[in-house]
């Protein structure tokens, strides 16, 4: 539930507040406004039947929260949520696009994506070093020493970078070289995972489960707000149905369902979205359209050699054009790229 305060308390006033709620063995989650503080209370609410918290010093009202995602929901929070990375902020006015190989395959590999990348206006460089591969004798991805050549290309770019994370076990290892961790797919509902995600202050791109609806979708968000860490990206990247003409089906009315659902930014995937590399620029001039703040697209210098997801991966000059549409789009809605 939401406990909307009374303007002007002090510090200590909101404490006392907070370690009621706590006393029911509910968690409190701050959120200070210009105007107010409300606090989410999160967990079994029953616990609190038959008590007034209305009455307590300093509340002024509860109200519920209706969805059963909380600390996500618009409910919670009304206005859009702003990711801060490396002078960029992601949600704002500005759409970031994410952009390099699916998977880092060499030092020269990952510079002749992200040179080109940072030249057509891209602000993030993508790039996988631990692969969630479908089959287990596909390339697996170079772990560590991929995260290197992902941190050579940021220090000759300047471009931040977002790399996965499949296990918690590598989550030291992963931020040590990123700016934001991405959680896969394959991964969306591995709650370990979400949990320990969460108690870190380090953004992340969440992306859509091929199978998840959207409250499942917005559910795993939740556990990672839960455990502290709200700077959460959304990724839309398709989902699976019984059309075989694209690798999965692009569902670009998540993205305005998404933002009234909840105040997260949304990204848009078109390369996973499609797996068409002729497919994923109108669907990303559709994701700007519909919406999204971002979006994340597979580049490759010679996508006949990828090790994977050559197919969907767009060379460097059709990034270029990508770009230069896609800013078309972005002025005629009123945003920027
Ligand atoms: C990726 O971004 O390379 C990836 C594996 O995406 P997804 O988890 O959406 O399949
Ligand atoms: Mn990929």
């Amino acid at each position: 539930m939401i406990v909307v305060l009374k303007p002007g308390l002090t510090a200590e006033e909101i404490h006392r507040v907070v370690e009621r709620i706590e006393s029911f063995g509910l968690r409190a989650h701050l959120s200070e406004g210009k105007e107010r503080t409300i606090i989410g209370a999160i967990g079994d609410e029953r616990l609190l039947v038959d008590q007034t918290l209305e009455s307590f010093p300093g509340v002024e009202k509860v109200l519920p929260i209706l969805k059963p995602y909380k600390l996500v929901s618009r409910e919670f929070q009304k206005t859009n949520t702003i990711i801060e990375v490396n002078n960029h902020r992601i949600g704002g006015k500005r759409i970031h696009v994410m952009a390099g190989p699916c998977s880092v395959e060499s030092r020269d590999q990952v510079l002749e994506a992200a040179i080109p990348v940072k030249e057509a206006g891209g602000t993030f460089l993508r790039g996988g070093a631990f692969k969630p591969r479908t089959s287990p004798y596909s390339f697996q991805g170079l772990a560590e020493e991929g995260l290197g050549y992902l941190a050579h290309a940021r220090e000759v770019t300047g471009l931040p970078v977002i790399t996965e994370v499949l296990d918690p076990r590598d989550l030291d290892v992963v931020c040590r070289y990123t700016d934001i961790l991405q959680i896969g797919a394959r991964n969306m509902q591995n709650f370990k995972l979400l949990t320990e995600v969460g108690k870190l202050n380090k953004p992340v791109m969440l992306k859509r489960g091929m199978s998840a609806t959207i409250q499942e979708f917005l559910l795993s968000a939740e556990y990672i707000a839960a455990e502290g860490n709200r700077k959460i990206i959304l990724c839309e990247r398709g989902i699976r149905t019984y059309e075989s003409e694209t690798r999965n089906t692009l569902d670009l009315s998540a993205v305005p369902v998404l933002k009234q659902l909840s105040h997260l930014p949304v990204f848009v995937d078109p390369s996973h979205g499609t797996g068409r590399w002729d497919l994923v620029t109108p669907m990303a001039l559709a994701g700007i359209a519909a919406g999204a703040d971002g979006l994340l697209i597979e580049v490759h210098s010679h996508p006949e050699l990828a090790l994977s997801d050559g197919p969907q991966s767009l060379k460097p000059n059709k990034f270029a054009a990508l770009m230069r549409e896609a800013r078309k789009v972005a002025e005629a809605i009123g945003r920027e790229i």
